[in-house]
């Protein structure tokens, strides 16, 4: 449980939360709660931080917002100590089970050396009553440890069927709803994993490709936002298909996307790059249920080399200044910063 307050320290943070919630845009709804709940205890200094950006910026946090953040901040399900805590969970009931199945056994065997000894005794003298009565015990209690063995598999059953759920959710909380590649969660995970297990030496380093849709508040000025969403797709489907097999494409945000190559020389980065600038400006995106075509919807992007020891930030940071600079250069264009 993520929450382990108690009262009166939860009913500290509600007051501290409930003015600061109620001065936005957004909706006085679980979520919103949740995230100002988090901010205002101070354990989650990554959400503190960028609720802060937000407020400086435009002053108030809307409905978007506010689900983007606690998508990204809170709503973690923290899948990796859910699935521990099933397994775990499994695991002593396992061994429940197995005692239980054990238990009877030994049961159903003591039963059968009474029974034969009842079978004995009746052939002799009277001590048969005492003996059947402790048969009769016995075969009881033998009823009461297959019931219980059955409860014990039915709730191995029921976890099973829970971790798969944990599987699941876990699965979705990594993909981007819209195209279907990674989100940016996903990448930011992949990408701390890929640095930390980066050794030194070698042509090849992880290489990132960071790109954003040219000019695309006018494509959803021009043709609506679902016609946006469209050409997002049509953006990811080409990352998708040159994406090199190890490579991560991902939606790191709105109109922003990014390729994580694990391990690549600087040129093949760089040649992928123009590869999907290319193929994106050749592209001719029709409006469903309509017969024009659209003019052409074009990619800058920005590729860089990871340099040993740098952080996710500075590296991502640097793909994102060579991006930046195939912005102001006119756009439709690769830029490549060597580390
Ligand atoms: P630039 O060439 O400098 O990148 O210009 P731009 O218009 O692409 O840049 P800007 O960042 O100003 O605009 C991005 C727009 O993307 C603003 C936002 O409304 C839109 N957007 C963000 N996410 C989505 C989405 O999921 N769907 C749609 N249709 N639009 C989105
Ligand atoms: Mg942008
Ligand atoms: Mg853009």
């Amino acid at each position: 449980m993520k929450y382990e307050d108690s009262i009166e320290q939860s009913a500290e943070l509600l007051r501290k939360a409930l003015p600061l919630m109620s001065r936005q845009t957004a909706g006085l709804h679980p979520v919103s709660y949740a995230i100002w709940y988090d901010y205002v205890s101070n354990r989650n200094p990554d959400l503190r931080q960028a609720i802060d950006e937000v407020m400086a910026r435009s002053g108030t946090l809307d409905e978007t917002t506010t689900r983007h953040l606690f998508d990204r901040h809170v709503a973690d399900i923290d899948a990796d100590t859910a699935a521990r805590v099933t397994e775990g969970f499994q695991r002593v009931l396992g061994h429940m089970a197995t005692s239980a199945a054990q238990a009877g056994t030994d049961t159903a065997r003591f039963g059968e050396t009474l029974g034969r000894l009842s079978t004995a005794l009746d052939q002799g003298d009277g001590h048969a009553d005492a003996v059947a009565e402790a048969l009769a015990e016995t075969r009881a209690m033998q009823g009461n440890m297959k019931a219980l063995q059955d409860r014990f598999d039915d709730s191995q059953k029921q976890i099973m069927a829970l971790r798969e759920e944990v599987r699941k959710a876990r699965e979705e909380s990594l993909l981007d709803a819209l195209t279907g590649l990674a989100n940016r969660r996903a990448f930011d995970q992949r990408l701390a994993a890929c640095l930390a297990s980066t050794v030194a030496g070698g042509e090849s380093a992880p290489c990132l490709l960071v790109g954003d849709i040219d000019h695309f508040k006018k494509i959803n000025d021009t043709w609506g936002h679902p016609f946006g969403d469209q050409v997002i797709k049509a953006v990811a489907a080409v990352l998708k298909a040159l994406a090199p097999q190890g490579a991560l494409p991902a939606r790191v945000g709105g109109e922003e996307f990014a390729v994580l190559l694990p391990e690549s020389a600087l040129p093949d980065a760089q040649s992928l790059a123009e590869m999907v600038r290319q193929r994106i400006s050749a592209a001719r995106i029709r409006r469903h249920g309509a017969e024009e075509t659209l003019a052409r919807v074009t990619l800058s992007l920005g590729v860089t080399r990871h340099k040993l020891g740098e952080s996710p930030t500075e590296f991502f940071q640097r793909a994102d200044q060579a991006l930046y600079a195939s912005k102001t250069g006119g756009r439709d264009r690769v830029t490549v910063l060597a580390a």
